[in-house]
């Protein structure tokens, strides 16, 4: 029987941050300007420690180069995936993410970045950015040029529960008032096109216009997304995205399911609720991952979640 491994976010002060992060989930963050918690990470800007078990006080970077074993003997010299709970007190600058071959040869071997977002939380009327209104490159940089942002950006609106694909080459931003988790791969690589003209320490934040045009995706396709769901005596998931990169799945528990775990490794991100898993207690703000061949593992109560694997 292998324990189940409990991780403790890594918080990161952003401009546009709040205290969402305490308030909502009860994290002990560091100020009241807290952008992202780094909720499963074995990244190096951020590498998430074990709160459990036989490996407690290590770093998950630590497991996966020394117990393998835990991640199917996965290959790659790092952990694929990264999740974070994202705090937007304030409008997050308007970037885009380049695919893995771009990033391996303008980024020191980097990867590139999908990524998908889950809206936990907004206010009412919020809205996200995903996309843009360019025809082909060259509309595109005069559009940059000519600094008509509003025209360029697809402006859309939404509400709790909705799910979003971001595609490397995607122009996307998240704007204030929005709680997301957001799960991705392994690389922090970001090009910023437009920062609102904000200063930060007196200080424009770069941009990275040059790249950001260079990857950029002409013209902009939403991705398909999948319709699929499981229903069962007591709990319902739904199927938000199988790519190449990860597999997300909702999942709404009330009584009591058996989520099987016939994956490498199983991410699982407690959203909202109380209950248990194999009778330890969960709560919300509360991520773990299952091991490999761990097993089915019973979870009970009245609880969200999300899963993901490679
Ligand atoms: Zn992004």
């Amino acid at each position: 029987m292998k324990d189940i491994i409990f991780l403790q976010p890594v918080f990161k002060e952003m401009i546009w941050g709040g205290s969402r992060l305490r308030t909502d989930y009860g994290y002990d963050i560091p100020g009241d300007h807290v952008g992202e918690a780094w909720v499963v990470s074995a990244h190096k800007s951020g590498d998430c420690t074990i709160k459990n078990g036989a490996y407690a006080s290590r770093h998950l970077s630590w497991l996966w180069d020394n117990h393998r074993e835990l991640f199917g003997n996965l290959k790659g010299d790092r952990f694929p995936l990264l999740v974070k709970i994202i705090d937007a007190k304030d409008d997050l600058s308007i970037q885009v993410h380049p695919d893995d071959a771009y990033a391996k040869e303008h980024e020191n071997g980097s990867l590139g970045k999908t990524e998908c977002w889950y809206i936990l939380d907004c206010e009412p009327d919020s809205t996200i950015v995903v996309g843009h209104n360019a025809s082909d490159q060259k509309e595109l940089r005069r559009m940059i040029d000519e600094k008509k942002w509003l025209d360029l950006i697809k402006i859309r609106p939404i509400k709790k529960g909705d799910f979003f694909q971001i595609e490397p080459g995607t122009v996307h931003a998240i704007r204030k008032g929005t709680l997301i988790l957001e799960t991705q791969q392994n690389s922090d690589v970001t090009y910023r096109l437009y920062d609102y003209d904000r200063l930060q320490n007196g200080k424009p934040r770069e941009l990275h216009i040059q790249k950001s045009i260079d990857v950029i995706r002409c013209p902009h396709k939403d991705p398909e997304l999948s319709q699929k769901i499981t229903k069962g005596n007591g709990y319902i998931c739904r199927n938000l995205i199988s790519c190449e990169f990860y597999q997300v799945d909702k999942w709404d528990i009330n009584g009591s399911v058996s989520i099987s775990q016939d994956f490498p490794f199983l991410i699982v991100d407690v959203l909202e609720g109380e209950g248990t898993a194999d009778g330890i207690p969960l709560k919300k703000g509360d991520h773990f991952i299952l091991p490999f061949q761990y097993g089915p593992c019973k979870v009970e109560g009245t609880l969200s979640l999300i899963t993901s694997h490679v």
